[in-house]
């Protein structure tokens, strides 16, 4: 790659982040402003950025770490094995590669609320008390990367083609926006297998910690029996306490303070 080539394709990825915001702010934006008026959080600059990173640069850097540890691990599994995954149908190869990766997204985020090490990078993420929109990617980029990488490499070192995901990784990237928007919505008995929203903001309720780790894949909590609807609908916002007070302040100290380890 040249270096105007190199150049055309950090302003293409650049390009794609703010895409991808700008689409996220036009669907739930108004949406959260019709439908919680003053009660609906305004985004902060400091997690659009968080949202145009890693939605763009991020996702690529994880692309690029994925294909090199694939590289040199590739070895590990008998060619057999890729032989035989390569002959399956192409629906078959995708759902084993959605599948993997949210059983991937489910044990680590669910080791991440019982482990010390992997709390104190996941915590950034529950500074999210009051749900939206914008504050879905408020993440740590130790938390992003090894969510993101291990999501994906076990699909790649069987030989599946990833890019025959893409777009579903792209309707996923959009429904995590929607999850962590203040929209009070639920599936009702579908909730169980497909997260939404309202079982989501559950899981960053300060009441409830320790339940609903999946990803989208509700069903997998049903199955650890970590699952848990809240009794009734939540509270859409509730009123600033002092811990909330607090978390603005000094996110990452609070969120380990009045949050430790929830035993999941
Ligand atoms: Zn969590
Ligand atoms: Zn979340």
């Amino acid at each position: 790659m040249n270096s105007s080539d190199a150049l055309g394709f950090a302003l293409g990825v650049l390009l794609s982040g703010l895409i991808f915001v700008a689409a996220s702010a036009l669907i739930f934006w108004p949406l959260e402003e019709l439908l919680e008026g003053d009660r609906a959080a305004r985004p902060k600059f400091r997690d659009l950025a968080y949202l145009w990173f890693y939605q763009s640069f991020g996702l690529w850097a994880g692309a690029g770490i994925i294909y090199e540890i694939a590289f040199l691990v590739r070895g590990i599994l008998p060619h057999s094995w890729r032989l035989f995954v390569q002959h399956q149908p192409f629906w078959l190869q995708a759902a084993a590669a959605i599948l993997l990766a949210e059983v991937w997204i489910y044990s680590l985020h669910r080791l991440s609320h019982t482990w010390a090490f992997l709390w104190r990078f996941h915590r950034v993420h529950h500074t999210v008390v009051d749900m939206t929109w914008s504050a879905s990617s408020r993440q740590h980029p130790v938390d992003f990367f090894v969510t993101v990488v291990g999501a994906n490499l076990p699909a790649m070192l069987l030989g599946i083609d990833l890019r025959s995901i893409a777009l579903f990784v792209l309707w996923e990237r959009l429904y995590t926006v929607m999850l962590h928007s203040n929209l009070d919505l639920d599936w009702g008995w579908f909730s169980k297998v497909i997260a939404s929203p309202r079982v989501h903001r559950h899981h960053h309720s300060p009441a409830c910690r320790g339940r609903n780790f999946a990803g989208i894949l509700s069903l997998l909590d049903v199955l650890a029996k970590t699952y848990q609807t809240p009794d009734g609908p939540e509270r859409r916002r509730e009123p600033a306490s002092e811990a909330s007070e607090m978390a603005a302040r000094a996110p990452a100290k609070v969120a380990a303070a009045s949050a430790p380890l929830d035993r999941g």
